[in-house]
């Protein structure tokens, strides 16, 4: 059987992490989020996170010349073999078509581009009540409060607001989706490899969705 090349897209706030870590557990597929990515250059220091940390904060994409070699090499790494759950990338045209030479140079080809939809209005409710611990775990003020106020369950440690999760910055990023990554959905429609979930059903009926969706492309596959 031929690899799982899974890409999650959606604006900020869909449930893309929380349904890539679903894929990863259910398929044993690496993650590869290049959110996750830019937090920690900027959290070390590095020359990306120098450069990545105004646009960030700001609540803009970073420079696609900036990113597009990172997931490159990312994507030789050798625990790709049997795919990947790409989060966050791309979010432009010319990324995916970066992507998509990448892809080439390696034999390989997307299998399926998996696209959650959530009104607006939703979003900003969702994002902001959004909560973080350091490690990355995360919770929601009103829908998964932790069980001590503002200290993360799992780990004793004080919880935050992400700097670009504040209102005006998720206004931004949520303009910046529409304009810039919005029309992947398209790109990706047109290429035959597009499938929409209603992000606002509840997780675990968005994860049945995919799981289906994936199982019906792997059987059609081996038909
Ligand atoms: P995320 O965690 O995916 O919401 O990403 C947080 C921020 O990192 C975004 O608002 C951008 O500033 C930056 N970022 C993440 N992925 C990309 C990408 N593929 N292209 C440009 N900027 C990105």
């Amino acid at each position: 059987m031929s690899e799982l090349d899974l890409i999650l897209i959606g604006p900020p706030g869909a449930g893309k992490g929380t349904q890539a870590a679903n894929l990863v557990e259910d398929f044993g597929l690496p993650y590869i989020a290049t959110g996750d990515i830019l937090r920690a250059a900027v959290k070390d220091g590095t020359e990306l996170g120098k450069k990545a940390k105004g646009y960030m904060d700001a609540g803009d994409l970073v420079p696609d010349d900036v990113i597009v070699g990172v997931v490159a090499e990312r994507l030789e790494d050798d625990d790709t073999r049997d795919g990947f759950v790409l989060d966050g990338f791309p979010r432009t045209i010319p990324q995916a078509e970066a992507l998509d030479r990448s892809l080439d140079e390696m034999g390989r080809r997307l299998t399926a581009v998996l696209c959650i939809d959530v009104p607006d209005d939703v979003l900003v409710k969702r994002i902001s009540g959004r909560r973080i611990c350091p490690d990355g775990h995360v919770y929601h003020v009103d829908f998964h409060p932790p069980k001590r106020e503002d200290v993360c369950d799992t780990d004793g440690k004080p919880l935050e607001q992400r700097p670009d999760d504040a209102p005006d910055k998720v206004k931004r990023r949520l303009e910046v989706y529409h304009e810039q990554t919005a029309p992947l959905v398209d790109f990706y429609d047109d290429r035959g490899l597009l499938h929409r979930f209603d992000g606002t059903r509840s997780k675990d009926e968005v994860r049945d969705h995919i799981r289906a969706t994936l199982s019906t492309l792997r059987l059609e596959e081996t038909a």
